[in-house]
């Protein structure tokens, strides 16, 4: 393949090192032209000085004179704040965006690399659970393709390769469970962070971490696979896989089931979103069937996980509604993670921030920022009316 040049948005987060292990294996094929962060400019300056990126941007700018400090000497032109990442990253220097911000604050800079009709590799989940028919629309219009990194949809994008036209009758999306499966629900209303962050396969941030704990972040994988895909919520089935080793699987009408299978590690769906279609070696364990034995299956559990269920009802109800979920999820995910809120009071204030904010049907952009800022403040605000009654 001819040489890729590569801007990554969030590049000292778990997706962004990890793309970066891939690219460091394949020097050949990509250029680093653009790195991004919120403010760990430690990080971010070592990044740059071992790729020779060409920009980087900190988006906390008192961090600025520090990250321009920690560069001297190299051609790296240093920059700050959210307003350059939107600006730089529509440059005719770049062919890929990897989006791997954490949270809502990736969508301005997605939605700004596909007006600019750059190929997107999306790890950015919240991106399309807030505004999934907005940015859909960008893709279509603008053709930047969206190539998924989430291993969930990596491995449904791998199976469709299998389609050939044909209908998809259902896809079959896999869930570890998280740490708490196994766990009665009494034991988890009182689970500590330190708890929630331990995830038994997967190696990842602290957000999407607790999101996978409480199995908000298989609701928003549903709601992003029906965005991805443009399959009705109804064809997509969650099934609980402990292994982790069949990454989701996709089914057709006559009763064929194609699965993806890799043994879990990111560094996998990365390289098939960057290098696609080419495959891309990268050291990681092979799968060994013999030694698996078997694997399992189960049926989510919505009452030890109500999370799920907020996240089909919110998808179900539509408008803004993901938008909101995903705003308040956000909240409580800070505060539990500050220990403010129990486990279970971040579904409670997803819960309630969903029955609060005001419905729109068809929510223009505008009316997705103002949703977001809106429902933070509900959740802040039920938040701290917890800690008054606790
Ligand atoms: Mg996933």
């Amino acid at each position: 393949m001819e040489k890729r040049r590569i801007a990554i948005l969030g590049s000292t987060g778990s997706i962004g090192k990890q793309t970066l292990d891939v690219i460091r294996e394949h020097r050949d094929l990509f250029e680093v032209e653009l790195l991004t962060c919120n403010s760990s400019f430690t990080t971010l300056a070592a990044q740059a000085r071992e790729f020779d990126a060409n920009n980087v941007v900190i988006c906390d700018d008192t961090k600025y004179k520090a990250l321009f400090d920690a560069l001297e000497g190299t051609d790296t032109k240093v920059f700050a704040g959210m307003n350059s990442v939107c600006g730089l990253v529509t440059s005719d220097r770049i062919d890929i965006v990897v989006a791997s911000m954490v949270g809502f604050s990736g969508l301005a800079p997605t939605i700004a690399a596909l007006k600019a009709g750059k190929v997107v590799a999306l790890a950015n989940k919240e991106t399309l659970v807030a505004a999934g028919s907005i940015v859909m629309g960008l893709s279509r219009k603008h053709n930047a393709p969206i190539l998924p990194v989430d291993s969930e949809h990596s491995a449904i994008f791998q199976c469709l390769l299998a389609a050939q036209g044909n209908k998809v009758s259902k896809i079959h999306l896999t869930a570890s469970g998280g740490p708490f499966r196994t766990w009665e629900k009494d034991r988890i209303a009182s689970a500590t962070k330190d708890m929630a962050l331990k995830h038994p396969n997967w190696n990842m941030g602290a957000k999407i971490t607790i999101d996978s704990a409480t199995m908000m972040n298989k609701g928003f994988e549903v709601i992003e696979a029906r965005w991805l895909f443009d399959t009705p919520v109804d064809k997509i089935h969650v099934v609980v896989h402990p292994e982790s080793v069949i990454h989701s699987m996709v089914e057709f009408e006559d009763g064929a089931v194609i699965a993806q299978m890799a043994s879990p590690d990111m560094r996998e769906p990365i390289q098939f979103a960057i290098g696609f279609p080419e495959r891309l070696p990268i050291g990681n364990k092979k799968l060994d069937f013999a030694a698996l034995g078997t694997l399992s299956f189960f049926e989510p559990d919505l009452d030890k996980f109500p999370a799920l269920g907020l996240a089909f009802k919110a998808i179900g109800r539509g408008g803004n509604i993901p938008c909101a979920l995903n705003a308040a999820n956000e909240s409580a995910v800070a505060a539990y993670l500050r220990d403010e809120i129990p486990f279970y009071g971040i579904s409670d204030v997803a819960g309630e921030c969903m029955e609060r904010i005001s419905f729109i049907a068809e929510p223009t952009l505008e009316d997705i920022f103002e949703t977001n800022k809106l429902t933070r403040s509900t959740a802040d605000w039920i938040i701290a009316s917890m800690r008054k009654k606790s």
